[in-house]
């Protein structure tokens, strides 16, 4: 598997597909947002879309393309919580932060904002969804540690779909409290088994699908991600009311840190796949804005030539057909992080700018 995947060669031939994005994207407004996080996807992580996805990626379908600086308030390299808030909330903050200012204050985040607007609003997420990028979306706490007080927050957060994994921060916590209960007891069904296509449209819905993670591409998690993003776009588009969906491929960033390129592709190439159902979605609708980007890179992560030996003066020779993906780190790195924009307002994510100016865009984007 590892061997099939690392040592494929080019296989993106150069033509795109088109994709029919409406003319009057400058002036017309957004009804609904939808925000794709790839944790830790870094240029080189979704450059490799387009070496290793058998077919189009469907990275390629953008025309609109920024670049966005992701420094956190307090170190020169982010990592997901203060991400993720500034992307919530439009602040940079200290690494380790959900929610939350410098000076542990909680900050409104865009969930917050929008459904005082009437907005139906969901969160889906390859990780448990009490985990640092969901969190940052419904949560106030001065650590990303606290899981279980995270996981108490969603009750009281205005959150209507939710899927991830999570289960032990909900039930048999340390302090005795079941928060599936009180969940229901706020208008939430709560699923526990498996994604339900069938949901009833005029309850709140959390899939809880793992005790924590849920599990690996390369260990049969399937289509969890697009399945729960199309199960969340026909529930908000039943109910009829304008949305905001936040979508994490979570685990990208995880395999960064292992070092594991298989890992790593497989989790792209997921990303990709769910990419792709969530622009048909938004060509269909013309009324969907989709802003695709990350909270930082993880492991240095690089497309390198093949080694194929050495020169008399003891320098590599690369086999330039062959990509063997490498690492520099096990952690994160300070590259510049692309941003990809779709539909109504999209131009307003061209350029240079900085992380928490996605939360800005977005309210300019939509006027409020
Ligand atoms: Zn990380």
């Amino acid at each position: 598997m590892a061997l099939a995947i690392l040592m494929l060669s080019c296989n993106y031939e150069g033509s795109r597909p088109k994709l029919a994005e409406k003319s009057d994207t400058k002036s017309k407004k957004p009804l609904n947002i939808i925000l794709l996080i790839g944790d830790g996807m870094g240029l080189s992580q979704l450059s490799s879309s387009f070496y290793f996805k058998v077919g189009h990626p469907n990275f390629a379908r953008f025309k609109t393309i920024g670049l966005i600086n992701v420094t956190s308030a307090n170190l020169k390299i982010t990592d997901s919580a203060a991400g993720a808030t500034s992307f919530a909330s439009g602040i940079k903050t200290y690494n380790g932060a959900i929610g939350v200012d410098m000076n542990k204050e909680p900050i409104e985040n865009i969930v917050e904002l929008l459904s005082k607007e009437n907005y139906q609003t969901g969160l889906i997420a390859t990780s448990s969804i009490t985990h640092a990028t969901p969190a940052a979306f419904y949560a106030h706490v001065a650590s990303r540690d606290w899981e279980e007080q995270i996981a108490e927050q969603m009750s009281s957060s205005p959150i209507d779909f939710f899927a991830g994994g999570g289960l032990k921060f909900f039930q048999n916590r340390q302090d005795g409290k079941n928060m599936l209960k009180l969940l229901e007891n706020k208008g939430f069904d709560i699923h526990t088994d498996s994604l339900v296509q069938k949901i009833d449209k005029s309850k709140r819905h959390g899939f809880i699908l793992g005790e924590e993670d849920m599990p690996k591409m390369i260990e049969g998690r399937g289509d969890f991600l697009m399945k729960s993003t199309q199960i969340a776009l026909s529930y908000f588009e039943d109910n009829n009311s304008p949305f905001f969906l936040m979508v994490e491929g979570s685990q990208i960033d995880w395999a960064g840190h292992d070092n594991e390129a298989d890992y790593l592709i497989t989790e792209l190439l997921d990303f990709d796949q769910m990419l792709g159902s969530v622009l048909d979605y938004a060509e269909k609708e013309g009324n969907t804005l989709v802003v695709v980007t990350a909270d930082h890179e993880t492991g240095g992560f690089t497309l390198s030539g093949k080694i194929t030996g050495q020169n008399s003066k003891g320098e590599h020779e690369h086999d330039y057909n062959v990509i063997v993906p490498t690492f520099s780190t096990t952690g994160h790195s300070a590259a510049l992080i692309p941003v990809l924009a779709f539909g109504p307002q999209s131009s307003q994510f061209s350029g240079f700018y900085q992380n928490s100016d996605i939360y800005n865009k977005i309210r300019i984007a939509l006027d409020k």
